[in-house]
């Protein structure tokens, strides 16, 4: 029996509540395919704060590090918002991808035939949409050197980022992003600027050298501009998308919105190897946070991800993701996903479902 050490970041707000729902389908299904799991909880963001005046304390760091994959809630709060930049809850956000060495971000979005209405654009164009965005997280211009605001001679001042991507960089995203193209539907598209930036050019010559490695993976490209037009023209062309830090940064969150639905968006963040953090998209929901309003939806969906992509449990996987579909067929919505004829539901009886679906 594999045996698997997971920890549990639930963070703040609704976090706790949407973890513990979904702790409880992970033992079920861990139950029903021999899978064992040795659940640790820490400490991260305001309720780390609170108790130790840092937003990711080392041991956090320490046990994540130790463990096969990290399961997150959500972090944040009106009551830490005002706090110096470096006890902010998102500096520990920012310290867990740099100790984990995350480069890797997994946004996918698609739409779920019973969401379909919530969606901004028409139901041809949105139907049938599973679009899997790779975006390259820890380098590009968030990072390039020299950054800064600077003086000129003349006293007149300049901004400026450096965009910069080393062939080693782009190789461990290009190889992220064949695999999981692998695991979809064998497409992949590489998202870029090559006809006016040389880090494009260069980004653009690694990954198609790389497709040499993956004949099964049928490869295409576009510029940024385009991308993100198509995106809304005709989202179904898509299945991976591969991008760098700012491109992925904007197109992930247009991709997102073409589901409707913050509440169901899941994410996945790797490593070369060690454990991969998995999260929700949203925030940690202070407005309703302790009144039994979360959809735990996304966080179960996130335990999906760390399934398939953080421990290669792909059946395992599936029957979480069966089971979101089995609740929203039988009709059951939280708040933020209601609309009328259907069942409103708390957290809580959102989890007993689950639990019921799952079987
Ligand atoms: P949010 O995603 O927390 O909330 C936005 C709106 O969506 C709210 O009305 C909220 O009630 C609703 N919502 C979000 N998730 C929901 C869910 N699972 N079920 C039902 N409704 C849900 O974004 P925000 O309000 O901008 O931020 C709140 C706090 O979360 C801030 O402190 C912010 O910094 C933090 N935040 C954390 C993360 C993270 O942990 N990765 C991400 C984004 C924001």
């Amino acid at each position: 029996m594999s045996n698997y050490r997971i920890t549990l970041l639930p963070g703040d707000g609704i976090g706790p509540e949407i973890m513990s729902v979904t702790t409880g389908i992970l033992k079920q299904v861990g139950e029903q395919l021999g899978i064992g799991f040795e659940f640790k909880e820490a400490l991260m963001g305001g309720a780390a704060i609170d108790a130790t005046g840092s937003p990711l304390p080392d041991e956090t760091l320490a046990i994540c590090k130790d463990s096969d994959a990290v399961l997150l809630a959500a972090i944040g709060g009106y009551k830490w918002d005002n706090l110096p930049r470096h006890q902010r809850p998102e500096t520990g956000l920012l310290g867990l991808r740099a100790g984990l060495g995350l480069f890797a971000n997994l946004r996918p979005a698609s739409i779920l035939p019973q969401l379909i209405d919530a969606s901004s654009l028409k139901r041809e164009v949105v139907e049938g949409v599973d679009i899997m965005v790779v975006r390259e997280l820890t380098g590009g211009i968030y990072f390039g050197q020299p950054k800064g605001i600077f003086e000129t001679e003349t006293g007149e001042k300049r901004g400026v980022n450096t965009m910069v991507y080393s062939e080693g960089e782009i190789d461990r995203i290009g190889k992220v992003a064949f695999e999981t193209a692998q695991k979809r539907s064998g497409r992949l598209c590489s998202v870029d600027k090559a006809n006016v930036l040389d880090v494009s050019q260069l980004w653009r010559d690694r990954i198609t050298q790389m497709a040499a490695d993956y004949p099964d993976v049928e490869l295409s490209h576009l510029y940024v501009d385009n991308a993100a037009m198509q995106l809304i023209r005709a989202p179904k062309q898509f299945d991976t998308i591969v991008t760098g830090n700012l491109f992925g940064d904007i197109l992930s969150d247009a991709a997102a919105m073409l589901t409707g639905s913050i509440g169901m968006l899941p994410s996945a963040s790797l490593g070369a190897a060690g454990p991969g953090v998995f999260e929700p998209v949203h925030g940690s929901a202070p407005d309703i946070a302790g009144q039994d309003k979360a959809n735990p939806l996304a966080q179960v969906l996130s335990a999906a991800m760390l399934l398939r992509y953080g421990l290669n449990e792909p059946e395992a996987a599936s029957r979480l993701e069966q089971a979101v579909q089995t609740v929203l067929d039988a009709d059951y919505r939280t708040g933020d996903i209601m609309s009328a004829g259907k069942t409103l539901v708390g957290c809580q009886a959102m989890g007993e479902a689950l639990k019921q679906a799952l079987g």
